[in-house]
């Protein structure tokens, strides 16, 4: 979109941070808690990234707040564990009891093996309860929301960094002594522009690093009750058949409403279909795994994570055919002489890709930033 106007105050912030995802807003509660004023702008108008719940129906409350994007949290990611204590958020367990429904073209198999999910961590009012919380707790005038950053220009004179963006059609202009990119690596060789340009070797890595699940669809299936349990299931699936592959119980830790989630097989042509054929087959697949009771949801919904522009770039409908460990190393290291930070999950050291990634990654832009700020004072 053509911003209608533009604005050519020139906004002074030390620190930018651009993207309000975990790893974002983490930067922000860090370094605002040492006393550094922060700015951060996010293209979307909400914060949470690839986290991002809805509620499961128009008549339900936050506890039943249901996950488009990331669903679990683990014991054993010590970054994500730490930020929940500090947050104050309890995770449950996932309902995990009864027998696996193993789907091939043979028919439907029931085994009686614990969910492939057992043990895994979920929040009350999902993942995305974890970037609210820290967005609540930043200061009100902090957080621009529908604020897309388009260029990053390099100042002379070790003055930092000036970065524009559209702002509700509106054009901004932002200098800061030191900018923060938490957002996808890919995302941004996709859709920044960098004056001087990165060096190659930058450029070429930005664009080699995958972005986690962003081939990733799901579509999330709301019942009044998990009539599956009171079969004996646990709602966890496997499927060779399709167009769901992996299906999990995901009811809020009430038990009410019921609810089941699914990961849409990628690629698969259902997913460039009207939202009517998809949601029929979909409807029908959980019939043949979980009964009859399974085709009269009260609601349904879905998201295409491939297609959406904020995550994911052309080309990533396809999954990618490894993941790393961690990110590649150069995206630790800031650029434009201290000056440009990277974060993400997807430059994390560890737990690569994951919330716990993103977590860690915040942490260590904060730390690296609040360095550069001792260092030039
Ligand atoms: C379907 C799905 C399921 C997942 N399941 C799990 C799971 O169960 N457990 C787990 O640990 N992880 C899971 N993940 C991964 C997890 O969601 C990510 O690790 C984490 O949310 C990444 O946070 P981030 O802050 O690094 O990036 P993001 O969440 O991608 O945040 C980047 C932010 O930058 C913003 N942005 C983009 N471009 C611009 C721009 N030009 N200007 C301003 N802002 C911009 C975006 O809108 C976004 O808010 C899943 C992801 C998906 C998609």
């Amino acid at each position: 979109m053509t911003p209608a106007h533009s604005s050519s105050a020139s906004l002074p912030s030390p620190v930018l941070i651009v993207g309000a995802g975990l790893a974002g807003l983490t930067a922000a509660r860090v370094l605002q808690g040492a006393g550094v004023p922060v700015r951060v702008l996010e293209a979307r108008d909400r914060v949470g990234g690839r986290t991002w719940a809805v509620p499961a129906l128009a008549t339900t409350g936050e506890d039943s707040l249901l996950d488009l994007g990331a669903t679990w949290g683990w014991a054993h990611h010590p970054y994500l564990m730490q930020l929940l204590d500090e947050l104050g958020i309890r995770p449950f367990v996932q309902p995990s009891a009864g027998a696996t429904a193993y789907q091939t073209t043979q028919g439907v198999h029931r085994l009686p093996h614990p969910s492939g999910s057992a043990g895994y961590l979920r929040f009350a009012g999902g993942a995305a309860q974890l970037c609210r919380t820290l967005a609540e707790q930043l200061p009100a005038d902090c957080l621009e929301l529908n604020t897309r950053v388009t260029q990053l220009r390099q100042l002379p004179h070790g003055q930092g960094v000036e970065v524009r963006a559209e702002q509700d059609g509106t054009r901004r202009t932002y200098h800061a002594a030191a900018v923060v990119l938490a957002l996808p690596p890919r995302l941004v060789a996709h859709s920044l522009a960098f004056e001087p340009a990165l060096p190659a070797a930058l450029q070429q890595t930005l664009r080699e690093v995958p972005t986690w699940m962003s081939h990733a669809m799901k579509s999330v299936v709301v019942y009044a009750e998990p009539f599956w349990r009171t079969q004996g299931w646990s709602g966890f699936a496997v499927s060779q058949t399709g167009p769901l592959t992996e299906i999990h119980d995901a009811s809020p830790a009430s038990g009410s409403p019921g609810v089941l989630f699914g990961f849409f097989a990628a690629p698969h042509p259902l997913r460039a279909a009207p939202l009517a054929p998809r949601q029929a087959a979909v409807l029908i697949q959980l019939a043949h795994l979980f009964g009859a009771l399974a085709s009269a949801p009260l609601a349904y919904h879905e998201w295409d994570w491939a297609q959406d522009p904020l995550t994911s770039v052309p080309g990533d409908e396809q999954p990618p055919a490894s993941v790393p460990l961690q990110g590649p190393g150069l995206l630790r290291q800031p650029a434009w002489a201290g000056c440009l930070h990277w974060a993400g999950a997807e430059t994390s050291a560890s737990e690569w890709g994951r919330l716990d990634g993103a977590v860690e990654s915040g942490r260590r832009v904060a730390a690296q930033v609040l360095q550069k700020l001792t260092d030039g004072a």
